[in-house]
Formats: C-alpha cells, structure tokens, sequence
C-alpha cells in the first residue's frame, strides 16, 4: 500500500523560513502557505454561503483539491465529532423537528470515504432507483481517497494526499475487482503504459539515506553508488566503527543465527520478538545500528521496529534474514500486511492522486453529471462540478462538511424499518431518514453516533486504534538539487519526516509527468509519529494527538529546515524554491491490523472487527476499520458486505 519509505518578498531565517502571505489564488480558492486561513474552507466563504441559503459545495468555483495548509482532518471537520465523544455537543433537536419534506431516503451513507462511496454502489446494484444520500464531515469526498492538485509552471501537478495506490497484500476479490472493471480500471493495463518507475534511476538518481545531528552526531547525506559496498557508505558517516561494521554485516553477510532450528521453528521465534530485539539479541547487533533502522518500519507499519515483529520485516525484505535459510511463504502469527505480501501481493497501479481516481471514478458513476468524460484516464485530468453532487434531482447525492453526530433505528431494532440519522454542517443540526443506513466511518466512533448498541458490540468497535500519519505535498520551483545530489528519494531516521521522494513519474490521459529538473515538481514527505516503547495502540493514541495538536506553522517549519538540511549541499535555497504546502493530517489513517506482539490470537470469527461490525436493526457497519486491513479492496469488500446484510435482513 503506502510504500514510500523506502512527500512577495522572501524573507529568510537560518531554517530557510520564508514569510509568505496569500499569495495565489486558483479557481477562485486561495492557496497559500504560512495563512491561518488554509486547510478547511475559509470561514468566511462558509459563513456566506449559508447566510445565502446555500451550502459552500455549491458556490461557483469551490474546489478543495487545490486547497492548501492543513488538508486531510482539516480544521472544522472533526471538531463536532469530538464533542460528541467528550459528551459536549449538547441536546440534539427532535428527529423530524427540521427535517426538510425530500429527506427521506432509501439509503443514508456516514462516510464518503471509497467504502461509503462503494456501498452506495452496490446498494443501488441491489435497487437501482434507490435515492441515496452520503454524508461526510470533510469539505470533500474520498475518505483518505483525497486529491492534491496544483498548477505549477503553468501545468497541472497531481499527488495523492493520503491513498497511495492500488496495492494490497492478497490479490483483489472479485467484488473489489469488479468494482474496478465497473470503473474501467485495469490496473495491469495502466501500469504498462502509463508507469515510468525506471525513470529517475535512468537519471542516476538513487536512494539516499540522511542521518541527522541531532540522533547521530552529525548531518550527513549518504547516497547509494551502483558498485559500492555497506562499508565504503558508512564509512563517511558519523556512526561508529561498530554501528557501521555491525550494518554492513545486517545488510551483506549471510549468517544463520539461529543454526539449531528448522525454518518453521525459527519463523515461529521471529514472530515473537520485535525487528529491535532481533538486531540487538539474536544477531548481536552493537546497540548504534538501532536508531540506523528504527524508522524503517513507519511507512507501511505506523510504528518503529520496537513494535514490528522479525516475522513481518522479513516479509519485507528488511535485512539481517539471509543466512537463515527461511522458507518463502506466510507463516502463523504473521501480521495480515505481512503475510499476504509473503504470499504474493495484488497487482499495483498509482494514478498521479493515487486512489483518489477512484472515489473520483465512483462519484462519476453515481452521478454522472459532476465529472465529464467516461474512462479511467480521461478522469485524471477532467475538472469535478462540486455543485452537482447534492441536487435533489439526483438519485444519489453527496453532502460535504456534514458531521454525522447520531444514528438511531426507529423503534424497536429487531422491527426497525427506517433509520434516523442527525448530522451537522456549519453548526447547524438537521436529520434525516434512510429506509437503512451504512457506517462507513470509523470504528471508534460508532458507539459514541449509536449509544444504543449492545455493550460487547460498543467494546469491540472501541478496541482498533486507527495509524495516525501526516502527507505533505510540497511543490518545489525545480528538482536540481535532487540531480546534483543524485537521489530521488531519502529515509531519515531519525528526523521528523523519515522518508521524503519526488513524485513518482506517470503520464495518463492528458496528465503529464515533468521529466526536466529544471521543471517544477511536487515532493512527498511522510511522517509518522510514534512513541517507541509502547504497545502499538498507546503509540497511536500519543500519534493522534501529537498531530492535532501540531499547528501548520511548525510543520511549515519542520519542512523548511528539513528539505534545507538534507538539499543543502545541491544548492537547495527553501525561501526561492518552495513554493506551496499542503500537509495531509491522517490522526486516525490507517485500520488497525493486529500486531502478533501486542494482541491475543483470537479464534476465527471472534476477532473485535467481527464482532463490532453486526448489523444493528436498519443499520450496517461498512469501511475497512471492519475487515481491519488499511486498503482499499478491504472498504469495497466491507460496503459489499454491509450491503448484502441489509438485503438479507
Ligand atoms: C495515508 C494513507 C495512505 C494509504 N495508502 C493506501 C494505499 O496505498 N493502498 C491502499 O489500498 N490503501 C491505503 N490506505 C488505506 C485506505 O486508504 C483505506 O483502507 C481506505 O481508503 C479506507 O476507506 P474507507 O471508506 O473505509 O474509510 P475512510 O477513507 O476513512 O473514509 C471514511 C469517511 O467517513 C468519514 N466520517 C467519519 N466519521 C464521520 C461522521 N461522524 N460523520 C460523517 N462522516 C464521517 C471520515 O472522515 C471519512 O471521510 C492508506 C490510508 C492512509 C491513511
């Protein structure tokens, strides 16, 4: 999924902070840096749109893709969801009480995230001149599916704000599968034509690795040269003589250390110890090779190797497992990433706004009229009519900015036959009612919007604790520096952001990739923000709030004084070459998979996304919080799910 480890007058401070004021404005929308006013929709725009009677989704030129600042779990998106969690929202008005005479629908969908959006789907497969209503809390539909889109040089630059891509570790059921055919996705087809993944190695560019001052002594870029070997690397490095032989032994030698046991004994024993406990206990490692790997596992894991098995970084190709003669293959006690990649994986495609495409696809396909044109390809570049997606004449129809606060079944559940569902939108409370309704939101919140349901059930729905992760896209004049330094991407362990890569090369319908370095270009940063130590799901919690409680200024910062740090020696000059910022807050990112080390082994069927996912009356429980797999084939097969149970009920 999420491979990225391994995105006026300029005034400038020592960090190559500049001060930027609004500065751009595109499709109407500011996009700024260093603004207060960036991330949500401005205030203003929201307050005039509903004193006009209108909702911000259908003034002329909205668009938030282009937004920039806090984007994700943007300013005033989650605010009211909290207060129902903290128990501060105060009463609700009585169902019905502002209801409008056309609220009633045959579905209503919380989340518009690729599940919401793929339940809508499947339900109107089941009836298909079902009226459906899909509510989200954000000022745009996709769920972590989001789009970030810049103009740059005078051409279009698209990265993904959160959803990489197609990838996940089985290969896509055939509901997932033919949600994609639906869509016209074949995802082998477009990597073949559209995917240049040799393209920056054909320049020379490799794989640089940064260590910091701050955890190793010292800044130092190193860059892999074809040839050379582990030794020769480190040896410019401030690591010590025994980090460096002991990382060149991980990564090069082939030793078995554990002689004495057969492969299944030793996958059984690699299991049970963290990737950390492996290097220093098993391979003997000197304790300064630790801070050298500890971010290694963030991308795809949300966690240090503190808190990732042996098992599952072996799956990944981690070092230190060569001489151990392990058979190839999934094993038990395997994480659910781990073990499907062991066994093979599915097919992978990257559209320019990762799976972003495919929310956009699926919005085309419930309401035809928002986006024109009818491919995959043409879609990458083709403008989206956010007026159109909330007209009452539409059978489906999408409302953004509203914050779903409860959800109830009229009447008795086991006899239910309507749902009532409260949401809020620029703090005003309204409701409606669905014949039944899909939650295709997160887990954790789900027995604070539906108090009613059984206490096991409210538990089990409690237990996951989404991988909070932070996005930035950040738009850079040109890459020279890149070129000169002779690296396209960087792992930085010990830095805030630990991984940083230029956007990757495709060119799809009319979207182009740049291919000069003297072109503008979009850079993908990733930070993960973690407690090592602590169980996986402390970890989170202490992530989730760090990232709320981070103000765009200090990412801002943190940016700047990175990308000076690590380009600096390739003429990189942040107050001339940055140009834009967009930083994708994910406090609750990933579903939670459960990790061999922390969690029990529970039997099949009564793992705590089964149990919480039961139907309750009229009401379904979709997203990929319910199949506890952070990928997108696991939010299609959860709303399919979700779906068939309210047919069958
Ligand atoms: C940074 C990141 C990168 C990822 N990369 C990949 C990848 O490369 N490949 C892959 O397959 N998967 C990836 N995933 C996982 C994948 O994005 C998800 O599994 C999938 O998109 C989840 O879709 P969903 O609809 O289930 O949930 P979400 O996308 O979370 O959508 C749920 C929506 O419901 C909304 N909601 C929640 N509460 C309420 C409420 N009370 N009222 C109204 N709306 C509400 C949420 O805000 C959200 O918009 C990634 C996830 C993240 C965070």
């Amino acid at each position: 999924m999420k491979r990225f480890e391994g995105r006026n007058p300029h005034k400038r401070d020592a960090g190559g902070k500049r001060t930027i004021t609004r500065r751009d404005f595109l499709n109407g929308i500011p996009i700024t840096v260093g603004s207060t006013a960036v991330g949500g929709l401005l205030p203003e725009l929201f307050a005039t749109a509903l004193a006009d009677g209108r909702a911000p989704q259908d003034l002329p030129n909205y668009y938030p893709p282009s937004l920039t600042g806090l984007r994700g779990n943007h300013p005033g998106s989650f605010e009211a969801a909290h207060k129902v969690r903290d128990g501060d929202f105060g009463p609700l008005p009585r169902p019905g009480a502002r209801a409008e005479a056309n609220e009633t629908y045959d579905l209503v969908v919380v989340g518009g995230g690729i599940s919401g959006l793929a339940a809508a789907h499947f339900y109107r497969e089941r009836h298909k001149d079902a009226r459906i209503l899909i509510l989200d809390n954000h000022d745009d539909f996709g769920g972590h599916a989001k789009r970030n889109e810049f103009q740059l040089g005078g051409r279009l630059a698209l990265m993904n704000g959160g959803t990489y891509e197609i990838d996940s570790p089985r290969p896509y059921s055939a509901v997932a599968n033919g949600v994609l055919k639906t869509l016209t996705i074949d995802p082998v087809a477009l990597t073949k034509k559209c995917t240049d993944r040799d393209f920056y190695h054909s320049l020379g560019l490799r794989r640089g690795i940064f260590l910091d001052k701050e955890t190793f002594g010292a800044d130092k870029l190193i860059v892999a040269r074809d040839g050379s070997s582990w030794a020769q690397l480190l040896a410019q490095s401030p690591l010590s003589p025994a980090a460096q032989r002991d990382i060149a032994r991980i990564e090069e030698e082939k030793i078995d250390y554990l002689p004495d046991l057969s492969s299944a004994e030793k996958k059984s024993r690699l299991s049970r110890v963290s990737y950390r406990d492996f290097l220093l206990n098993v391979a003997k490692a000197d304790p300064g090779v630790i801070a050298f790997y500890q971010a290694r596992t963030h991308g795809e894991w949300g966690v240090g190797i503190d808190a990732v098995s042996a098992l599952d970084v072996w799956a990944f190709g981690l070092p230190g497992f060569q001489g151990l003669n392990l058979e190839p293959g999934s094993a038990p006690h395997m994480g659910y990433t781990a073990a499907g990649y062991a066994d093979g994986g599915s097919y992978t495609f990257h559209f320019p706004d990762g799976n972003a495409s495919i929310a956009r696809l699926l919005v085309r396909h419930l309401i035809p009229e928002s986006l024109p044109g009818n491919g995959a390809e043409d879609a990458v570049t083709a403008p989206l009519d956010y007026s159109r997606l909330d007209r009452p004449s539409s059978p489906v129809r999408i409302r953004l900015s509203s914050i779903v606060v409860r959800v109830r079944n009229v009447g008795d559940p086991k006899h239910a036959e309507a749902v009532d569902i409260a949401y809020t939108r620029g703090g005003k409370p309204s409701w409606v009612r669905g014949r039944s309704c899909v939650l295709a939101c997160y887990n954790m919140m789900i027995p604070f919007l539906c108090p009613d349901l059984p206490e096991p059930q409210k538990a089990a729905l409690h237990y996951p604790v989404k991988i909070p992760l932070i996005y930035a896209s950040i738009a850079l004049k040109n890459w020279t520096p890149f070129k000169s330094l002779g690296i396209s991407q960087v792992y930085a362990p010990g830095s805030y952001f630990s991984s940083l890569s230029l956007n990757q090369v495709v060119d799809i319908g009319g979207y182009r990739s740049v291919r000069s370095p003297d072109e503008p270009i979009l850079v993908h940063l990733t930070r993960t923000p973690v407690k090592p130590g602590l169980p996986e799901r402390d970890q989170h919690r202490a992530g989730h709030f760090d990232i709320l409680n981070t103000s765009f200024a200090t990412f801002e910062q943190k940016i700047r004084e990175q990308l000076s740090r690590i380009l600096d020696h390739g003429g990189f000059d942040a107050g001339r070459d940055i140009t834009a910022i967009t930083v994708n807050r994910w406090p609750h990112g990933y579903a939670y998979e459960y990790n061999p080390l922390f969690d029990p082994d529970w039997p099949t069927g009564s793992e705590p996304h089964v149990i919480g996912r039961a139907r309750h009356g009229r009401i379904a429980i979709a997203n990929s919080d319910a199949g506890a797999a952070a990928y997108t084939d696991s939010a299609i097969d959860q709303a399919y799910r979700a779906v068939q149970e309210l047919f069958a009920a």
